[in-house]
């Protein structure tokens, strides 16, 4: 098997969707279809078969950005980088990612701050040209107006990522280290709406928010969202300053978010906290829903989803990664095609393989519909390939096997 791993071990706990982590799946509303509770079948969204094609192609268009988030995974300056891709190297990668097939990937225009290109409504319009879908994670700073929203909405953009980390100005600009970004990203949600975007807030969970999260969930219930994405940190970049929930804590907290999203008038989701799934499964077990109707919410719509399996990552000079979050370069698009690099490098096929995947992740029956989140493994060991150090479900070779927890995912 091949595996990598990282250059430089570091032990420890660490975390962040960062200067773009506009997590999510927009639009996601697959057509699972497992052939029955034996889980034979496949689980797969709208068509995407993640061996073939991701779901969510993040393209990290520039370092360049006006915030200095104590969690950006970026890492991101105040200019943008001159090995950045050009407009044309744009067009190509927009080529590329065509080659998938349709369903085509939908592309999410990230950074660092996405704005900071002046050439960001002809890439936007590139990709609706060609027919691909795509999602805005910019950062609220003075670039984001109405204006520009509007404009951005008629090049093409179907929705907008803004990332919120307290519920008042003092805790969010805390971690954003620029005064005003909580009113700004308050008063960008109403522009948002106003130009028709649909909105999803990032919350980033370490052990500094996890107490504020209630106050978060409150003030998000007057703001006409979409989606809530919790993006549990993960120890890179500047995250590497933050610390981690405990796996108890993160227990709690999922508990507590699937208890939200029956009533939320928006979706809840996690990022990089698969095992949300885990316990959404049971407890939708234990509601009476079936098989079938578990794959038709918005969780199950995303079973399977993790980094390198249904998405991939492009960062701004090209290399490509399994996501923002595992940094383990496969490649360049200046070089190679991110169809191949996707499909074919070994770093990927394990990554889809939950089979070779160690410890409790690997003798886990929610291998294949969770299976952890391989960059934190990676983080925190080196290794991809291990277990997700924030799961606290031990398996027992005895519990229950689930018919939906053992459907395949290609
Ligand atoms: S042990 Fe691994 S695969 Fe199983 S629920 Fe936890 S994170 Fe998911």
């Amino acid at each position: 098997m091949t595996t990598a791993t990282r250059p430089t071990g570091h032990p420890g706990g660490r975390p962040a969707p960062g200067g773009g982590h506009p997590g999510g799946h927009p639009g996601a509303h697959p057509d699972a279809h497992p052939s029955g509770i034996t889980g034979v079948g496949a689980v797969r969204a709208e068509g995407y078969v993640y061996d073939r094609a991701p779901m969510l192609v993040y393209w990290e268009t520039t370092l360049a950005c006006g915030l200095a988030c104590r969690h950006c995974r970026a890492t991101a300056q105040a200019e943008r980088d001159p090995r950045e891709l050009t407009t044309e190297e744009g067009y190509r990668l927009l080529d590329e990612v065509t080659r998938f097939g349709r369903p085509y990937p939908h592309v999410v225009f990230t950074g660092g701050d996405p704005l900071n290109r002046p050439d960001l409504h002809d890439l936007v319009r590139g990709a609706t040209a060609r027919g691909i879908g795509a999602s805005l994670a910019p950062a609220a700073t003075p670039l984001l107006t109405q204006d520009v929203m509007e404009s951005l909405r008629e090049a093409g953009i179907q929705n907008i990522s803004l990332s919120l980390d307290g519920s008042d100005a003092e805790r969010h600009d805390g971690f954003r280290m620029v005064p005003g970004t909580f009113d700004k990203t308050i008063q960008s949600a109403r522009w948002a709406r106003a130009a028709g975007l649909p909105i999803q807030v990032n919350t980033l969970v370490t052990d500094e928010t996890l107490a504020d999260l209630p106050a978060i969930y409150e003030l998000l219930l007057g703001m006409d969202i979409m989606r809530w994405s919790l993006f549990m940190l993960i120890t890179t970049g500047r995250g590497s300053a933050l610390r981690e929930v405990t796996p108890v804590e993160s227990e709690k907290l999922n508990a507590w978010l699937f208890e939200k999203s029956r009533t939320a008038p928006f979706q809840v989701k996690t990022t990089e906290a698969t095992h949300y799934r885990r316990l959404a499964i049971r407890e939708m077990h234990a509601a009476g829903m079936d098989d079938e109707a578990i794959l038709r919410t918005s969780v199950g719509r995303g079973f399977g989803i993790r980094d390198g399996n249904g998405i991939v990552f492009v960062a701004h000079d090209g290399t490509v990664n399994p996501s923002g979050f595992l940094p383990i370069p496969l490649g360049n698009v200046r070089e190679a095609s991110i169809v191949d690099l996707y499909r074919d490098h070994p770093v990927m096929r394990d990554l889809r393989n939950p089979e070779g995947f160690k410890g409790r992740c690997g003798a886990c029956e929610y291998a294949r519909v969770c299976g952890g989140s391989r960059a934190r493994a990676w983080a925190w060991t080196g290794d991809p390939l291990e277990a997700d150090p924030l799961c606290p479900y031990v398996p027992s070779g005895t519990a229950p096997q689930y018919g939906i927890a053992s459907v395949a995912t290609a």
